[in-house]
């Protein structure tokens, strides 16, 4: 018998998970499948997690050391890292035409919006907050109803400790220096940045390690290379041992996150209509980038991958990121498919794919301009060029600045919003649908690094 192609063993896995959650909350059995078969999922993810931080340890080093001389190395760097900006703009654009062609805070009844005004209006007044100039609607007298209604109110009930707690920690950021990302970069302890799975400052250490392998005595050098190449061999081969039973781990994975997040999405049915128009902008933004932006940023450079070699021999690194919402946990596959299925180098996978999955994550950059916009429009509130501009400054520096794990795309908004001036608290309001939006923008986010490495082997000067 011939045997299914592993991407497609995935997407069955996928859709029996979907299809499994279904029934479990259907016939009342949603405990079992949060008991008994969503931790395979998480052992799944710290499987992942466990072999990336050596991964991207090891094969950076041996990158870097073989790439030979330090100028090659900062001319690949400097193009990377500018190609990964390019492509970060790039998307949070598209975003911003999409949210801003399509409206999708606009087509909701006028009254919940103008309430939700209100909301903001009093908000500004309470916080005195300056950055939009907008018409102070609580001032006329024929909306006073509505603005006792809503001060009897308490926001957003249920998420509330969720969102002060983020609000906090964005708070606590904004206060450093603008220099604290560099000072950031650097680890104070290698021990505790591995522990931490702190990513830069692994990278760091990485480059830095590579870097003084190659001025070091050769003789003194080969050992350590051949050494760290060859631990290197044994945790590619890890993930090699694992993709034979993705689909098992994709299915416990799926049914373990909708099963729990079924029952928080009763909450906010009046929102519905806004979340799917919503969602519904962020996903055609997403494919646009994902099935237009990409392969012909590709074919732009090189013309002998069309878009369907390069999406087939991404495929497993797309649907990981799905079913893992995270693009370090996906790092080892998406090295496995860059190199294997692509036939990039492995000089420049291993510079390039693991520093594009912490610092370029268009999919993140993409969904944050289009959600900052959207809830604008939903609660009344047009931004205008300037505050449209801000969003492209903040949301590309929010994205490169969050973590490659789930959810640090929805944290990192916060900034964004507070950078126009808008309340971070909204960030409740789009919370239902995060988790479904951030295993397709991670989808991107893997995607772009992949098109990056693609390009930058062509570059590559060996
Ligand atoms: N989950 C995303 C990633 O790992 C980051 C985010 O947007 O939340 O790439």
């Amino acid at each position: 018998m011939r045997k299914i192609p592993l991407h497609w063993q995935v997407i069955v896995a996928i859709l029996l998970g979907v299809l499994f959650s279904f029934l479990a909350i259907q016939f009342n059995f949603r405990e079992f499948c949060l008991l008994y078969i969503a931790p395979f999922g998480d052992i799944f993810i710290n499987i992942l997690k466990l072999i990336a931080v050596p991964l991207v340890l090891f094969s950076i080093i041996a990158g870097v050391a073989s790439l030979g001389n330090v100028k090659k190395l900062g001319n690949l760097g400097i193009k990377t890292l500018a190609t990964y900006l390019f492509t970060t703009m790039t998307a949070v654009f598209v975003g911003l035409l999409v949210v801003n062609i399509w409206k999708p805070g606009k087509d909701i009844n006028p009254q919940l919006r103008l309430e939700k005004r209100i909301e903001y209006e009093l908000w500004q007044k309470k916080n005195n907050v300056k950055k939009l100039d907008t018409i102070c609607l609580s001032c006329d007298q024929n909306n006073l109803h509505i603005v006792q209604k809503i001060q009897n109110k308490k926001l957003y009930p249920n998420k509330s400790d969720f969102v002060q707690d983020k609000i906090d920690k964005a708070k606590q950021n904004k206060t450093k220096s603008p220099l604290q990302p560099i000072v950031d970069l650097v680890p104070k302890n290698l021990v505790l940045a591995l522990l931490e799975m702190k990513m830069l400052q692994i990278i760091f250490f990485a480059i830095f390690m590579g870097l003084v392998l190659v001025t070091i005595a050769k003789e003194k050098a080969k050992p350590v290379i051949e050494l760290i190449e060859g631990l290197n061999e044994v945790f590619v081969q890890m993930v090699n041992i694992i993709m034979v039973s993705m689909p098992f781990f994709v299915f416990a994975l799926m049914v373990g996150t909708l099963t729990q997040s079924a029952s928080s999405l009763g909450d906010l049915t009046e929102q519905l209509y806004f979340l799917t128009n919503y969602s519904g902008a962020v996903i055609i933004g997403l494919l646009f980038m994902a099935f237009v932006f990409y392969p012909i940023f590709i074919s732009f450079f090189k013309r002998k991958i069309n878009a369907r070699k390069f999406l087939k021999g991404i495929s497993k690194a797309q649907l990981t990121a799905f079913s893992t919402s995270s693009s370090v946990a996906t790092l080892p596959i998406t090295m496995d498919c860059v190199q294997n299925k692509l036939g990039v180098s492995q000089n420049t996978t291993s510079f390039v794919i693991p520093i594009g999955a912490t610092v370029n994550m268009d999919g993140t950059s993409l969904y944050q301009a289009v959600a900052v916009v959207a809830l604008a429009q939903f609660h009344m509130i047009d931004l205008g060029l300037s505050q449209q501009l801000t969003i492209v400054l903040t949301a590309t520096l929010a994205s490169i600045g969050a973590a490659a794990v789930p959810s640090a795309g929805l944290v990192l908004m916060i900034v964004v919003l507070e950078s126009v001036g808008l309340n971070p608290i909204w960030i409740a309001i789009i919370l239902p649908v995060d988790r479904i939006l951030d295993m397709c923008r991670t989808v991107v986010n893997v995607t772009g690094d992949a098109a990056v490495s693609l390009i930058m082997d062509k570059q590559k000067v060996d």
